[in-house]
């Protein structure tokens, strides 16, 4: 008897599995547009420098050892990475209503988020943009929770669906969630500006929903913390009651290291030691404890100053070549005139393009010019360096004439 006979293969995932395609072709002239990690110019990993310094202090510490960390984490790291996203000075730290619990990563805050929400709150539906990262979806839904999208990108103006998204926004039931990418859109690249934050501020108060905001690429968007946390510091100083699932990948370079934090914003302090509780009860029905060392890289830069400092100006670094990029590519596509208007390109913001690629191009682009990219025509900026960037346009042109 084959007692897993019947199991059938699974399709690719479709982001992860275009890293594997990549690795697989042995082309000279092959790009990888799907990465969702960042590249330096010469296509290669970076480690921050902070990082390093941080990991030989961890090393050289004689006080470290390698004991379980409670189901909250490691305290130091979460009161950390809660002002970091928080700001300094924000009334709801002072007032000790932010229940804060360290994740394994963003997707794990969402995983435990999604759970918590399910089992305490249970909301008639979560909300998120169409499209989002497919992740969202599954997540959500494997939690229990029902899943449906609002309007979000519009592909005429390729920019956002302001109205469509508001007038979904006021038709959904009373304590629904709803996601927001806090910055650096995934995968449109499109934000919304402080006028249109705003308008959707003003739906979610009036209608009763909870906003849950996604921060993936805080510092990594703008190259400033401070410009890229402004929609969640504007609803959690301005009285919300929110979830923010915080992410260490992107802006300390952490991926593998599994490094992150959910928070959840209560009315007061004992609603937040109660929530906490209950957070804990997940995180122990699912892994017990989140892993170390990350926290401890991440606590170690966070609370030296000059080391904090050294880390803000490298990830000013990356950003600034991340635009710098997207300035070049649009350059090149004027020079070869590909027809259409391709200054999205600039005015997009943070890892990822959505160039308006249709399935078709993106299979050119794949088939015939080794780009590797998402389907949905979503390229990696990280991708793109000096070197490769004439050849990108080139096969953009191609695909689209
Ligand atoms: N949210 C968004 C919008 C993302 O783009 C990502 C990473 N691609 C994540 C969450 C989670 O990333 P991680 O689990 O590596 O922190």
């Amino acid at each position: 008897l084959n007692v897993f006979g019947h199991i059938k293969l699974a399709p690719p995932d479709p982001i992860l599995g275009t890293a594997e395609a990549f690795k697989k072709d042995t082309h000279a002239d092959k790009v990888n547009l799907g990465v969702g990690a960042y590249r330096t110019d010469e296509a290669k990993p970076y480690i921050f420098k902070a990082v390093k310094e941080a990991e030989k202090r961890i090393l050289a510490d004689p006080t470290l050892n390698k004991e379980y960390l409670p189901m909250r984490g490691l305290d130091s790291f979460n009161s950390l990475a809660r002002e970091l996203l928080l700001g300094k000075g924000c009334a709801a730290i002072a007032e000790n209503r932010v229940a804060t619990i360290q994740c394994i990563s963003g997707t794990g805050s969402l995983r435990v988020g999604a759970e918590f929400l399910k089992v305490n709150v249970n909301p008639p539906a979560v909300y998120v943009s169409s499209p989002t990262w497919g992740n969202h979806l599954t997540i959500f839904k494997k939690a229990g929770c029902i899943v449906r999208e609002y309007p979000y990108w519009k592909p005429e103006t390729r920019g956002i669906d302001i109205e469509g998204m508001l007038n979904t926004l006021s038709s959904a039931p009373i304590g629904a969630v709803i996601l927001l990418h806090v910055c650096a859109h995934n995968p449109t690249g499109v934000d919304p500006t402080p006028q249109q934050w705003d308008q959707i501020q003003n739906v979610i108060t009036q209608k009763r929903l909870i906003p849950y905001f996604d921060s993936a690429y805080q510092g990594f968007a703008s190259g400033d913390l401070e410009r890229d946390a402004y929609v969640v510091r504007k609803f959690v100083n301005e009285g919300s009651q929110c979830l923010v699932s915080q992410s260490f990948a992107k802006n300390m370079g952490l991926y593998g290291e599994r490094i992150g934090a959910l928070h959840i914003i209560c009315r007061n302090k004992v609603t937040a030691e109660h929530v906490l509780s209950q957070a804990e009860i997940v995180v122990r029905q699912m892994y017990s404890n989140p892993p170390l060392h990350g926290a401890l890289i991440a606590s170690v830069i966070l609370a030296d100053p000059a080391l904090t400092q050294s880390w803000k100006v490298e990830l000013k670094a990356i950003s600034e070549r991340i635009i710098q990029m997207r300035v070049r590519l649009l350059e090149e596509l004027i020079k070869l005139k590909v027809p259409g208007d391709w200054t999205h390109i600039t005015s997009q913001i943070g890892m990822f393009s959505y160039t308006g690629l249709t399935s078709q191009q993106c299979e050119n682009m794949i088939n015939k010019w080794h780009c590797y990219m998402l389907k949905n025509g979503r390229i990696s900026m990280s991708g793109i360096n000096t070197k490769n960037v004439a050849y990108v346009a080139r096969a953009i042109k191609h695909s689209v004439d």
